[in-house]
């Protein structure tokens, strides 16, 4: 047995089988010389490829992905897809994997502008055979996510994560990693137990028996038959805790002397309203509406946002939605951006940056946001903001997409509320400017306390101390200026969960939170066992 000790991501606790997650395979376009050579490695990973698609046909038990399968394996022989792959290789003097990549995006355009429906259809598995064969070439071809396990590894992208059915992750252990990565967002949104930091090579652990416990940061391999009923025994406490908030459902966010803080959910796609319902949470206070990029092979269309963004409307009938727009950039990135490698990517081109300068982009996506406000109760709230005259940009586009929407009869919220997210500190010092341009504040605590104490939120030599003074003071000065020209104030960060901080925003009278949906009971829990006219009475400005 063997108990390492890490660094708190995600709580819970995870028992099962290890299995070791590769590194994200990353495609990068080389120029090669050895031509003759890359063609062998690709004809010999697509024979490999091949070996594998048959192994799959023989185990599947489903006619309809038996039928799938073997289309895969036509594909893959394919003389016009094996040509476009030769030719990327031979005359651009491309690497196979990104001759393979390339040809994949090609030939996936192509079917998916064909008339016919089951050609079209085949655009997909265009994709997907590039992606085998991608893995075939970095090494990975062999990798099965069937079984429920722990993924154990260095650790995961967000890319990599959104890839893995739910249903088989147990938990996580990473050996790096850290707990304000987009990745360990995802994994406190899903509930997965996750630790990271373990700071050794796992990957010699492989099919043991490993035990995640994500509060207290600790992943033990291998656990003698005492520490396993220990661990049985806590997980089933845990999950009587977790019983015991269920009770909560269906009651207000109210103080015992009934003072309201909203609690909303945070979520990534539309899947994730399942728990924002399930936990009973006020609505959607931050629809990361990144990952439905991130999940994409290309760029989501109108029609694909609207459909999303429509479907957590309609599902939600009536409570609020708040749809962040595209917040690409820094650890989230999407090779089809073809976004430039810079050296600082956290202080570089990204989210509301993009948008302006990519306005046709920004402008797709509020088209289909405005279509869908026509649905339910959705706002628009945008990040990364440092100046009044970005705001007065993104205004005048949102109103120029209006406009292009009237002209067309087209139907939306005319009176849609229009947000920015507070997480630099310029935007703290000027939210007194600020708050007369928009309807409603919310605090991306993540990114405010990255650039406030000049700390990276993923580096893990430095420390990420979310308790700072100067990020409890700016939470007030934010709430202050808001509140003086009538402009509502939301955390959306991770601190908006931290129990520890419930009496101070109730103090400096925050009106709302939005948590990752899991939190949003245990947050209820806390408020509804204070008393606010005691926390007033007690209060002293930090
Ligand atoms: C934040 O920065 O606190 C935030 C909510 O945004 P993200 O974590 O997606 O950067
Ligand atoms: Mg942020």
């Amino acid at each position: 047995m063997e108990k390492i000790l890490g660094t708190f991501v995600s709580e819970g606790i995870a028992i099962g089988k290890i299995q070791i997650l590769p590194e994200p395979i990353v495609v990068e376009k080389e120029i090669i010389s050895d031509k003759e050579a890359e063609v062998k490695r690709y004809e010999a990973a697509t024979k490999e490829a091949i070996a594998l698609t048959d192994e799959l046909i023989n185990k599947a038990t489903d006619d309809s992905a038996k039928e799938i399968l073997e289309i895969h394996k036509m594909m893959l022989e394919d003389l016009d897809y094996t040509e476009t792959v030769i030719n990327g290789i031979n005359e651009q003097s491309y690497n196979a994997s990104y001759a393979v990549k390339e040809a994949g995006r090609i030939l996936s355009q192509m079917f998916f502008h064909m008339e016919d429906e089951y050609m079209r259809a085949r655009s997909a598995d265009v994709l997907d055979i590039s992606d085998m064969l991608i893995k075939v070439l970095a090494g990975q071809g062999k990798v099965d996510y069937k079984t429920p396990s722990i993924f154990v590894g260095k650790d995961i992208m967000p890319s990599q994560l959104v890839e893995l059915d739910p249903k088989i992750i147990l938990g996580f252990a990473f050996s790096e990693g850290s707990v304000n990565s987009h990745s360990g967002i995802v994994a406190r949104n899903m509930s997965i137990p996750m630790v990271c930091q373990l700071n050794k090579s796992l990957v010699n652990y492989d099919g043991l028996i490993g035990i995640v416990d994500g509060k207290a940061g600790v992943f033990i391999v291998d656990p003698d038959s005492e520490t396993l009923a220990l661990y049985e025994k806590k997980q089933k406490e845990y999950l009587d805790f977790q019983k015991m908030l269920v009770e909560l459902k269906g009651k207000s966010d109210e103080t015992v002397d009934g003072h309201h803080l909203k609690i909303k959910a945070n979520i990534g796609k539309p899947e994730d309203v399942d728990k924002v319902l399930q936990n009973d949470a006020a609505g959607v206070g931050l629809f990361r509406s990144e990952f439905l990029f991130l999940e994409s092979e290309d760029y989501p269309t109108e029609e694909e946002q609207f459909n999303a963004y429509k479907e957590v409307a309609t599902r939600l009938s009536g409570k609020d939605v708040v749809i962040r727009t595209l917040d690409i950039g820094a650890d989230k990135t999407i090779p089809y951006f073809d976004l430039p490698k810079e050296k600082n990517p956290a202080l570089g081109y990204r989210a509301v940056r993009i948008c302006l300068d990519r306005v046709d982009l920004f402008k797709t996506q509020l088209r289909a946001i405005l279509r869908a406000s026509a649905y339910g109760n959705i706002s628009i709230m945008v990040p990364m903001i440092i100046s009044v005259e970005e705001v007065k940009e993104v205004k005048r586009i949102i109103n120029e997409v209006m406009s292009e929407l009237d002209q067309k009869n087209i139907k939306y919220n005319r009176d849609i509320k229009l947000g920015i997210m507070i997480e630099t500190p310029a935007s703290v010092i000027i939210s007194d400017l600020l708050a007369q341009e928009v309807d409603f504040f919310s605090v991306g605590t993540n990114d405010l306390t990255q650039y406030t104490l000049a700390v990276d939120r993923e580096n893990q030599k430095v420390k990420f101390d979310k308790h700072h003074l100067a990020i409890l003071r700016m939470l007030k000065i934010i709430v202050d200026n808001a509140h003086k020209y009538g402009t509502r104030v939301c955390i959306c960060g991770e601190l908006g969960a931290d129990l520890d901080l419930t009496e101070y925003y109730l103090a400096i009278g925050l009106d709302e939170v939005s948590v990752s949906p899991p939190a949003v009971l245990k947050v209820r829990n806390k408020v509804r066992g204070l008393n606010y006219s005691d926390i007033i009475k007690n209060y002293k400005p930090l």
